[in-house]
């Protein structure tokens, strides 16, 4: 019995159409929740380290200092997390395709505004 259920499977998987595609000949199927890679609008970056925190695999490096925003490429795993926490919707999923020797490691972007830090906090005068 075994055989022939080999044998049906293997004559349907020949006889019908192949499952996967020619990507990127052919078109992928997109939908309003497909990812890509992050895009980063340093215009609109408030440098507050909210994607640094919530990425699961610290592929984000934020550098006040140098004002430059960060991704490692290598690092990301498309989670998404980082897009849908930035406040100012900075950053964003760009589902073209790009071509595996465009694909770089560590990606620089500069942003022009940098949050000032903290004032410190006065010591409470003891009588
Ligand atoms: S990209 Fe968004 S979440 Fe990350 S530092 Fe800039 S404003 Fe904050
Ligand atoms: S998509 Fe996920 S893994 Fe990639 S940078 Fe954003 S939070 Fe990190």
């Amino acid at each position: 019995m075994a055989f022939f259920e080999m044998v049906r499977t293997a004559l349907r998987t020949v006889l019908q159409q192949p499952v996967t595609i020619l990507y990127p000949a052919q078109a992928a199927k997109k939908t309003p929740i497909s990812r890509g890679h992050v895009v980063h609008d340093g215009s609109k970056c408030i440098s507050c380290s909210i994607c640094v925190k919530k990425c699961p695999s610290q592929a984000i490096i934020l550098n006040k200092e140098a004002k430059t925003w960060q991704i490692d490429r290598f690092r990301c795993v498309v989670c998404n997390s980082c897009v849908d926490t930035c406040p100012t919707k900075c950053l964003s999923m760009d589902t073209q395709y790009t071509a595996p020797a465009a694909a770089k490691g560590i990606e620089t972007f500069t942003i022009t505004y940098v949050k000032p830090p903290k004032p410190e906090k006065k010591d409470e005068q003891k009588p």
